[in-house]
């Protein structure tokens, strides 16, 4: 019985292969790759004579069924042109399809452009949500950010550099103007970012030629109290109160105490402790528990 494994390859600097993928790649018997003359580049670079065929996301379901067909007698690597197999690439389908066949299957582990911008971003770690690529319709585009707007997550996207500038417009019209991390060409020689507002990180990108190479963009999660784009001075704290409020009730229900299920939104939502504490509060009497005076609920 063979293993499919997962390969992570490079998204820019080859040095960032690891030795086990190195490994692997030696070691089995069939590379699937989503563009095998893309893969041969980085199988000569390291003296690795595989056989290599191509899986794809316009590939048959027939190419698929080789795939797994090939596990009954040997290992097969599954490699996408740059970074993690899976992620905005090719590969749930056959992973699906490989486990149904009784198969193991073994992630490993390397680059992938969405986790290395998120920790060089400066924007919160602890939790975030992926997008991958937005739709290209801008209806379609507007309406996704529009299900996203009181993510309180921080966000990470792919975008093409001929759709950048749309992109950055759109999340500004839909997000308001967001702390916002644009990764360039990561890990190559001309690895540059952009990080601050929005605005002005569209602005400094539309500058000279304009946006050329691979992005990665990551934005900042909504915050409590944050306007919705073209509001007053009024704002509007509801989006991220409504999912406070969901969240503490799941928590008081499971019998977390007032004071720790407020602490525990407050960090994962990222709102003040008050303004955490106090909708516990109110949760708490209005199911008609007693309350205990603590502080945090001024
Ligand atoms: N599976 C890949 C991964 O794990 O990173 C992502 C594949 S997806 C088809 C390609 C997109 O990832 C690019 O359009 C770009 O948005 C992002 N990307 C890939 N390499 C990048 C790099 N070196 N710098 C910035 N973004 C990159």
């Amino acid at each position: 019985m063979g293993t499919l494994y997962l390969v992570a390859t490079p998204i820019g600097n080859l040095e960032d292969i690891t030795l086990r993928a190195l490994r692997v790649l030696r070691e089995v018997s069939l590379i699937a790759a989503e563009d095998t003359r893309h893969t041969r580049k980085l199988l000569n670079h390291f003296n690795i004579p595989a056989h290599a065929i191509s899986y794809h996301e316009h590939s048959p379901a027939a190419r698929r069924d080789l795939i797994v067909a090939a596990l009954a007698t040997g290992d097969v690597a599954l490699v996408s042109d740059a970074g993690t197999p899976a992620i905005s690439d090719p590969g749930a389908d056959l992973v699906r399809a490989a486990l149904a066949a009784g198969y193991a299957v073994v992630p490993i582990p390397g680059p992938a452009a969405a986790v290395s911008a998120l920790i060089a971003s400066g924007l919160p770690t602890d939790t975030f949500t992926f997008l991958g690529f937005l739709p290209r319709k801008p209806t379609e585009r507007r309406a996704l950010l529009e299900r996203v707007r009181a993510e309180p997550r921080t966000l990470v996207l792919y975008e093409a550099p001929h759709r950048l500038l749309e992109c950055l417009d759109d999340l500004r019209a839909v997000l308001g103007d967001r702390e916002i991390a644009v990764a360039r060409e990561l890990t190559k020689l001309h690895e540059a970012w952009l990080r601050g507002p929005i605005s002005v990180v569209r602005a400094r990108a539309a500058e000279g030629s304009g946006p050329r190479g691979e992005y990665t963009l990551v934005v900042a999660g909504a915050t409590a109290g944050e306007e919705r784009p073209g509001e007053g001075d009024e704002g509007d704290e509801r989006p991220v109160e409504e999912v406070a409020r969901a969240r503490l009730r799941a928590l008081l229900r499971d019998g977390a105490r007032t004071g720790t299920a407020a602490a525990r939104i407050a960090k994962e939502l990222r709102l003040p402790k008050r303004v955490a504490y106090r909708l516990a509060l109110n949760l708490a009497a209005e199911a008609g528990e007693e309350v205990p005076d603590c502080q945090g609920g001024k």
